[in-house]
């Protein structure tokens, strides 16, 4: 809306952050500003930031710097017209919580809320557009009843179940950590060697969902790194099951992907714990195998799997390799799992480096099938040859000799297939989520075990689950939750049959609580379900979902599948979560990660208090591409703080008598272009870069501001700094919010005179157009055609010439 003529004061008023911002805050609050109606206004669009977990004493940097970059997306659409909803809440319950809570020598359940309280002070400080009236905490009953509710939804499609697995153990953390948390053998938190413990845990069916969590991906508008992690943790691999015969007992099924590799196949391993060992083994060699099976029952699955002595022992027995015909030893070694594939493999030793070495530890014959174009097939090898090339192909392999590999892997388990002895199949690494945790600060699993009815679902109109308030809540080495110390609490009839029965004492996965809270936002002040159906269609999916990438494989993949799960049972209307994710990058400090030990960890608090939230924003989103974070530095606050100044000053030095000058207003346009462009595709720190360009030509020689060339300026300044902009928008006489006047557009006409079209030809075949500065070089106009989709999509490879005629066409000839 246009603002009215406003007298120009004598004097400037000083720019005061801390009152400044304390009033509009205040305000916003008071006016609802930032609480949109969520059942009326245009147009809805969903704005997520991950919320924190509330497991330290304060918010730190590296959050703040996660959190603003959202908030001036969201900002962003705002100011574009659009109905922005924009919550956030917290994710208390959980190791990180209680591990804290341990620390400092707290209960967690006092702890959290007081933590919670100042990661909301110091949110409000840094002026987020944050809809608080739809907060969710997830350590709140009135949270977790429905996350409790939600398992109950995936007990009842049969997607959650209980079975004794080994799992990963923490020592230190004294828990058991997702596959997904152990990085390299070690616990991801506390970097501890992490030990096998057989427990009896639930799961949820995730490895069922494998295909659909995979071709899904293509549909989504992510962040390729992020898109990329989730295909390599689902982890698809083509194969064949190849059967081998051996006598007098049940055959031995191993999967490949390097069917094509057979003919090189000189021995079979199984896992110690395969049921055919028992079954094979020959008399003379039982108690040799005995005493390594019982060897390996010592040892745990991850240091099987990282040990470098490769070991094994004969079983006796022989398989046929159904390629050869050849008879050909049967092994068992520790290097093989049960959970893995069949639990047997083919010994390859020619091309698997593992196999190379089992070979040359046992003496076992080593037979070349695969050989590169330039490679002399009858040289000995000195390690594996694991295929390089599509142009590699077989030798020592009878028919298909000769045979380039991509088409041999097809072809041998089909000629396979023929003669009954394999069948292709599709391999997923994905593994079911465990969401057992024998901890306290968690959701009880709303399960009842009677012995009459075995285990009953604690019916829904009797949820929540309460957790009880216990001081003995610490984690013991048993492996049992602390909660089973509390008969009290865990003796209840059973709700079927009314004998005495005994709840479960595992509470769930903290990844739970957070796998669907973005689906309870919108609903938060409802107690009768957990997300309202029609209010969920009209906000989700999330528009924008903006996090950290170490949540780029768990977090995500775990929304998605519980997504899925509730709309296959018919309670949403689609299946993927967020429509578009964006990752954020770090910020780190003099080079290194912020860290307590380190040092050199700043204090939010301070900065503020010191420069105000407007100049805090602005910095840390000057620090370096949003994307990829930056190096703080303590010096570099001062020049955006004089930024924000001089705006202010031209603001309230502005006048409203002659007219605009042409020169700045074309500036100005030119500015408003590169801020519109950069935002929405999160280049915070050029579209700040732009704006000070523009203040340095607005206030060049003390010269007199014209409202109208300021007026834009705070609108675009707007996202970035909320409270400045809000401000000079009052005083230039704006209605309202600032964040309710839109945003300005460019007037092309003000930038013919800087810049060009130029048509773009592929091949000698116009895709399109690019408009650049009018001096602009071939290499310029390439890179700008690069950017618009429709032509990039006909640039596949290094172009084999370009023909540029300066300021009409560029024709690239692939
Ligand atoms: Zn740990
Ligand atoms: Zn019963």
């Amino acid at each position: 809306m246009p603002p009215s003529d406003t007298p120009v004061l004598p004097e400037t008023p000083a720019y005061d952050p801390a009152a400044l911002e304390a009033t509009w805050q205040q305000r916003w609050a008071e006016q609802g500003t930032n609480s949109p109606e969520l059942w009326q206004g245009q147009d809805p669009y969903y704005q997520l930031m991950m919320f924190p977990y509330p497991s330290a004493e304060g918010l730190h940097i590296g959050n703040l710097f996660a959190f603003t970059g959202a908030d001036i997306h969201g900002r962003y659409q705002r100011l574009q017209g659009k109905t922005v909803f924009q919550p956030i809440g917290f994710d208390s319950f959980g190791i990180h919580s209680e591990n804290f809570a341990i620390k400092v020598g707290a209960h967690p359940a006092i702890l959290t809320p007081r933590n919670v309280e100042n990661f909301r002070r110091q949110l409000h400080r840094a002026g987020l557009m944050v809809d608080w009236s739809k907060e969710v905490v997830t350590s709140d009953p009135s949270y977790y009843k429905w996350t409790q509710w939600l398992f109950l939804q995936l007990y009842k499609q049969g997607l959650a179940y209980k079975k004794a697995a080994a799992v990963n153990w923490c020592p230190s953390c004294k828990t058991v950590l997702a596959n997904e948390q152990v990085k390299d053998g070690h616990c991801e938190r506390c970097d501890s060697l992490v030990e096998q413990r057989l427990l009896e845990q639930w799961f949820f069916r995730t490895s069922q969902y494998a295909p659909r969590l995979l071709d899904n991906i293509a549909t989504l508008d992510w962040s390729e790194s992020t898109r990329q992690a989730q295909r390599n943790w689902i982890g698809r691999s083509e194969g064949a099951h190849v059967t081998f015969r051996v006598a007098n007992a049940h055959d031995v099924t191993v999967f490949t992907t390097r069917a094509d590799t057979i003919f090189g196949a000189t021995w079979v391993v199984l896992a110690p714990e395969h049921p055919l060992v028992s079954e094979i083994v020959t008399p003379s060699q039982r108690a040799a195998v005995d005493a390594y099976i019982d060897r390996t029952r010592t040892q745990d699955v991850v240091a099987r799997k990282v040990n470098k002595e490769k070991t094994g022992v004969f079983t006796g027995a022989e398989a046929i390799n159904p390629a050869t015909g050849k008879a050909i030893p049967v092994w068992i070694a520790d290097y093989v799992l049960m959970e893995y594939g069949t639990g047997a493999v083919m010994g390859v030793p020619g091309h698997d480096q593992r196999d190379f070495e089992f070979a040359q530890n046992f003496a076992l014959p080593i037979v070349r099938v695969v050989v590169g174009v330039d490679d002399d097939a009858t040289a000995p090898l000195t390690e594996a040859y694991a295929a390089k090339a599509d142009t590699d192909r077989l030798v020592n392999s009878a028919q298909f000799d000769e045979m380039p590999v991509p088409e041999a892997k097809k072809a041998v388990v089909a000629w396979l297939e023929e003669r009954f002895s394999a069948a292709p199949v599709v391999n997923y690494r994905l593994n079911d989520w465990c969401i057992s945790r024998q901890r306290y600060w968690g959701p009880p699993i709303p399960i009842i075990y009677c012995d009459s009815c075995g285990p009953v679902p604690v019916p829904e109109d009797q949820l929540p689950v309460v957790l009880p308030l216990i001081e003995d809540f610490r984690p013991d080495d048993s492996g049992i939750s602390p909660l089973a110390r509390h008969d009290e609490w865990y003796r209840v009839p059973c709700p079927t049959c009314g004998e005495m029965s005994r709840r479960e004492t595992d509470v769930s996965d903290t990844f739970l609580d957070s796998s669907w809270y973005f689906l309870r936002y919108p609903s938060a002040d409802r107690s009768d379900v957990a997300f309202d159906a029609a209010l969920t269609q009209r906000w989700l999916p999330v528009s924008t979902y903006i996090g950290g990438n170490e949540h780029a494989v768990l977090h995500l993949l775990y929304s998605r599948f519980i997504t899925m799960a509730l709309h296959d049972a018919g309670h949403l209307d689609f299946e993927e979560p967020f429509t578009r994710f964006r990752a954020h990058g770090m910020i780190i400090r003099d080079g290194a990660k912020m860290s307590k030990s380190k040092g050199n960890v700043v204090n939010p608090d301070e900065l503020i208090d010191r420069w105000g939230a407007d100049a805090f924003r602005t910095y840390l989103m000057f620090l370096g591409p949003y994307e990829e974070g930056g190096d703080y530095r303590d010096s570099g606050i001062t020049g955006v703080r004089r930024f924000l100044d001089r705006i202010w000053g031209s603001v309230h030095d502005s006048v409203i008598t002659g007219a605009a000058d042409d020169s700045v207003l074309r500036k100005l346009h030119a500015t408003i272009r590169k801020v519109s462009e950069d935002i929405p595709a999160l280049g915070y720190n050029t579209a700040i870069a732009a704006m000070m360009e523009y203040v340095n030509v607005l206030r060049a020689n003390e010269r007199a501001v014209h409202r109208d060339e300021v007026l834009p300026l705070v609108q675009l300044v707007a996202p970035f700094a909320p409270h400045i902009a809000e401000a000079c928008w009052e005083f230039l006489g704006g209605a309202r919010s600032v964040f309710d006047s839109g945003w300005p557009a460019f007037d092309a006409a003000l930038l013919v005179s800087d810049t060009i079209t130029v048509a773009v030809q592929i091949g000698g075949k116009t895709r399109g157009t690019v408009t650049v500065s009018k001096d602009a070089t071939q290499a310029d106009v390439f890179a700008e055609a690069l950017t618009q989709v429709n032509i990039a999509k006909f640039v596949v490879g290094e172009p084999k010439k370009i023909i540029f005629i300066p300021g009409r066409l560029l024709n690239v000839v692939m």
